[in-house]
């Protein structure tokens, strides 16, 4: 499975890409987290990367497939990879074109997880996580048995800058500005699939499964 994991903040990509590495042996390729990582050891490529992420723009084009292409080289990548947060705009999904055209590879497809932009502010601005352990908790749907408290570790529960109601609506408005033209790019190209983000995590699950089933074995 080659896949491509596209999907709004809140949309619960994080949450599928666990399960679908899992099921099918993958490995998770967050260009995020690999950029987070390049800053935290201090290499060249941080100290590249470092100046964009902290202005919330987009590391240039040619750092990131560069990255990218190495990673999907190594050997745990041969038999099929999950990739998350790459491609951005269109010209890197080109790139990846090429890059597996060149190594006789093919993307298996590229779901986009939907949900309703009321529905992404609503989750991500009552959104609290555990400044200790990082659990994830929610005003209304999965509060703590103890205001403020994590059950797991008894950390205290933050509200993170960035999921304030008015930089929700600003991170939602930087992606659909970046990934539509992408999604257009996935429907001609006849990759896409559409899955409804609405429902429960298993649901959800239960739907990438099925299209992908029918996708793999019609
Ligand atoms: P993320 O964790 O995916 O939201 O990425 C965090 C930051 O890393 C982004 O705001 C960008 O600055 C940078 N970044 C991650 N992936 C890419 C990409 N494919 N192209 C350019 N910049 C990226």
């Amino acid at each position: 499975m080659n896949l491509v994991l596209l999907g709004p903040p809140g949309a619960g990509k994080g949450t599928q890409a666990e399960k679908l590495i899992k099921e099918f042996q993958i490995p998770h390729i967050s260009t995020g987290d690999m950029l987070r990582e390049a800053i935290k050891n201090r290499t060249e490529l941080g100290a590249q990367a470092e100046k964009y992420m902290t202005a919330g723009e987009l590391v240039p084009d040619e750092v990131v497939i560069g990255i990218v292409a190495e990673r999907l080289m190594q050997s745990d990548a041969t038999g099929g990879f999950l990739l998350d947060g790459f491609p951005r705009p269109v010209p890197q999904a080109r790139a990846l074109d090429q890059f597996l055209q060149e190594n006789g590879k093919a993307l298996t497809a590229v779901v986009n997880i939907e949900v309703d932009p009321q529905i992404l502010i609503a989750r991500l601005s009552g959104r609290r996580v555990c400044g200790t352990c990082g659990a994830v908790y929610h005003v209304e749907t999965k509060q703590a048995k103890e205001p403020g408290i994590c059950d797991l570790c008894q950390g205290e529960l933050i509200h993170r800058a960035d999921d304030h109601e008015e930089t929700v609506k600003n991170r939602l408005a930087v992606y659909s500005e970046q990934t539509e033209p992408l999604i257009q790019y996935y429907r001609e190209s006849g990759l896409l699939l559409q899955v409804n983000g609405e429902k429960s995590i298993d649901e959800v699950y239960r739907e990438i499964i099925q299209e992908l089933r029918n996708r793999v074995d019609p």
